[in-house]
């Protein structure tokens, strides 16, 4: 072991000699007070280190040690509903043992030692097996089974494997490598966090994950394996918006990252999360849930760490065959660590002070997302969806790490405080977001919801782009210089906007809506359109079809219970019909 020396302190970065054996990202334990750092340069003898804790107080000539290994994460059951620190602490124990305020250098394991999980293997003795196979599972909470993995690099065949109750490192059973050395299996193993985990094969993002948002699932689709980009602009909705994707998406896990700069708004995050019920299971969002918390009590630099430990765990997760989500609060934040490190190493600063290799680290993180075959044999499918929150000061998204963001994202949701402000929510802004997934997730919306999904969602966003065009006008000359056939775009997409795109969280029925319900609302909207141009021809009056009862049907069909639409779909069809009718019979009565 190298006795290394510190040589300078510079908030969370410290310089120490003498660190010969320390690898690049190694962990190492800095000073008397054995504060955690992780070594993030090294020039000769020397090793820049960003510590994850207060440096106040630590000098010159304290000891520097490194660990000889890097940075890593302990997976294995006890994740699901955690809450650990940006460097996977787990919070609450530290609590139990510290109280408030967090001690340095504390040594807590991730995992609980003491805890005992139900084991069932799902192989037997002389089982072939290799790195990512499941040998067995573990009840994890009410709602996930946690699969156990063959740790990497490993290969053999089991020689033992039995049931019982285990603490994470306890031996569970004992695999013959293909040398023949005996390997003892356990619950648990660790993985660095800055090395994605492998996978056998990515896949095409082809497969929606559904939200039963509609304006996401219809407008702007993520993909399985996807990743999307939110702003954030305060009071826009994000975190509603976040909860949402949280409670709906269609994955079995979520991780939440947050790294937001006001203690506060941390603490939000930890008091709401936990009391979110999954409408689905009836149960704590929690037993599928692990968050990563930075709290305000730890430098900034422990951001940074953050989001590879919760992409680690998520990657994890992904590993055991689930589809999971992970969500980044925000991006922004995490940009700013990098930063402020970058600076304190006194490398050549790029736009706005960040660091020249900030999207090449972007592009880093987010490309761990993506639906893959898995390592396990049989071939299973894992997807890992990312969704980042961007922050940027001002709202302004011309700055470096929205830029940055938005090169490598395929899906944006323009949250818009305008919207907001005139209570459209979700506030994301159909004229302004985005989705590259709309193309090839297209194709998968038309064989498995109705052949028509892409040509009437096509159609609903080129009404909404006519009226963003026929505002313009209105706003010169006024409504009444409209030709009758642009007040019925406008009155249709009026419709779109309140009908089909707001959306309430907080109604037990409007919060969630299935595929199949939002084809319905759209063809409603669409046929409204279809039946009044249809009279317009004929001579019926805009006024009139503009005021039809029906469109307070339609209004109201997002209301309409899962087991109702269809029969509520047939009529509300057959009142339209016979109303745009007797539009056209009334004027022909004139
Ligand atoms: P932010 O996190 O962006 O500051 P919030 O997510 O807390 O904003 O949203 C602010 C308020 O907007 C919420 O308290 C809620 O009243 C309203 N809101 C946001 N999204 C929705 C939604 N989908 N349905 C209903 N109300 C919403």
């Amino acid at each position: 072991m190298s006795k290394g020396k510190i040589l300078k302190v510079s908030g969370p970065l410290v310089v120490a000699e003498n660190m010969r054996d320390a690898n690049m990202f190694d962990l190492v334990r800095v000073s008397e007070h054995r504060l955690i750092g992780e070594v993030i340069e090294m020039r000769g003898d020397k090793a820049s280190i960003q510590v994850y804790e207060e440096t106040s107080g630590i000098g010159t000539g304290e000891p520097v040690e490194t660990t000889g290994a890097p940075l890593s994460v302990e997976l294995g059951p006890g994740l699901l509903g955690s809450i650990f620190d940006g460097i996977q602490r787990p919070l609450e124990e530290i609590r139990n043992r510290t109280g408030n305020n967090l001690k340095r250098g504390i040594e807590i394991p991730s995992l609980d030692r003491n805890k005992k999980w139900h084991f069932v293997p799902t192989l037997t003795a002389g089982s072939k097996v290799s790195a990512g196979d499941i040998i067995g599972t573990v009840q994890e909470t009410d709602v996930i089974l946690h699969k156990i993995l063959v740790p990497s690099e490993l290969k053999g065949a089991i020689k033992e494997l039995s049931e019982g109750d285990y603490t994470v490192t306890d031996t569970i059973g004992i695999l013959t490598d293909e040398k023949g050395n005996e390997i003892p299996l356990t619950l648990m193993h660790k993985w660095p966090v800055r090395k994605g985990r492998p996978y056998k094969k990515k896949l095409s993002p082809d497969i929606p994950l559904i939200t039963g948002q509609r304006v996401v699932d219809t407008f702007f689709p993520l993909a399985k394996g996807g990743v999307a980009a939110i702003p954030g602009p305060f009071g826009s909705g994000k975190t509603v918006t976040q909860h949402q994707l949280a409670k709906w998406a269609k994955a079995d896990i979520v991780v939440y990252i947050g790294c937001g700069e006001r203690g506060n708004e941390m603490t939000d995050v930890l008091n709401e999360f936990p009391r979110l019920i999954d409408e689905n299971t009836g149960k704590s969002l929690m037993e599928r849930t692990v968050l990563i918390a930075n709290t305000s009590d730890m430098p900034v630099a422990a951001r940074e760490a953050s989001i590879y430990t919760g992409i680690t765990i998520a990657e994890y997760f992904r590993d055991m065959g689930y589809s999971v989500a992970l969500m980044a609060d925000s991006t922004s934040r995490w940009a700013e660590a990098l930063r402020e490190m970058s600076g304190r190493l006194e490398e050549m600063p790029g736009e706005e002070g960040y660091p020249a290799y900030l999207g090449s680290r972007l592009a880093q993180f987010y490309e761990r997302a993506g639906r893959v075959i898995t390592l396990e044999s049989s071939g299973a499918e894992g997807s890992l969806s990312v969704i980042g929150a961007v922050s940027p000061p001002g709202g302004d998204i011309s700055e470096p790490v929205a830029q940055a963001t938005l090169r490598i994202v395929k899906v944006f949701w323009g949250l818009d405080s305008a919207l907001a402000y005139k209570r459209h929510f979700p506030a994301i802004n159909w004229l302004t977001s985005y989705s590259l997934y709309a193309d090839s997730l297209g194709e998968w919306f038309n064989e498995n919801v109705s052949e028509d999904w892409t040509e009437q969602r096509s159609r609903l966003l080129a009404l909404l782009s006519d009226e963003a065009a026929l505002e313009e006008i209105v706003k010169l000359v006024g409504m009444d210089a409209l030709s009758a056939n642009d007040r019925l775009i406008m009155e249709t997409a009026r419709s779109i906007r309140e009908d089909f795109l707001h959306q309430l969280a907080f109604h037990e029925i409007d919060t969630y809506t299935t595929l199949k319900k939002q084809h319905l609302m759209m063809k409603l909207i669409i046929e409204y359109y279809d039946n009044a141009l249809e009279a317009l021809q004929k001579g019926a009056d805009i006024e009139v079809l503009a005021a039809l009862p029906v469109r307070e049907n339609i209004g109201r069909f997002k209301y309409v219970k899962e087991t109702d639409i269809d029969k509520e779909f047939q009529k509300v069809h057959q009142i339209l019909v016979r109303e745009v009718a007797q539009s056209v019979r009334k004027r022909e009565e004139l």
